[in-house]
């Protein structure tokens, strides 16, 4: 079962709701909200019934959404094996070019290995993989041709 994400902008910035008005207003259950709870979401007192302030539960979900959909940080491509962003090996990185504004970046895991794929736009090269060796190949016909799937984590939509 797909974890279900709240949409935090169903809560209303300026309110406060109780445990069980935020899970009837973000369509989940109770014991979601007790499960953000115990993971940093801070309630408005300690004391009882428990209440959340709007702008604060709004910031926590964001940011929880966000470390979520796991994007690559600069510097990083994503290892499916690992299941996680990874560096470079070696710091080696190679570009080929699609067409005049896209590319692909490919570079092996420095963990395990395995051979790591990110669709880029050639222009923003330089700041995802600042400081790092990348080897630019011009696109051939041979390469134009190519059908083989870009493995992007850009484009994961999970
Ligand atoms: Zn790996």
């Amino acid at each position: 079962m797909p974890p279900r994400r709240a949409n935090p902008r169903r809560v209303k910035l300026h309110r406060i709701y109780s445990a069980a008005e935020l899970a009837a207003c973000l369509g989940v259950h109770k014991n979601t909200v007790r499960h953000w709870q115990a993971n940093g979401l801070e309630p408005v007192s300690k004391g009882r019934p428990t209440l959340f302030d709007g702008e604060t539960v709004r910031a926590f979900l964001a940011k929880r959404n966000a470390s979520r959909k796991r994007p690559c940080p600069p510097g990083t491509l994503y290892c499916f094996k690992c299941r996680q962003p990874r560096p470079p090996a070696m710091g080696m990185v190679e570009a080929s070019c699609q067409n005049a504004t896209t590319g692909n970046l490919s570079a092996i895991c420095e963990v395990c290995g395995t051979m790591m794929h990110r669709r880029t736009r050639l222009s923003a090269i330089a700041s995802i993989m600042p400081n790092l060796d990348v080897q630019i190949r011009e696109a051939g016909p041979r390469i134009c041709e190519r059908t083989e799937p870009s493995l992007n984590c850009d484009n994961r939509k999970d």
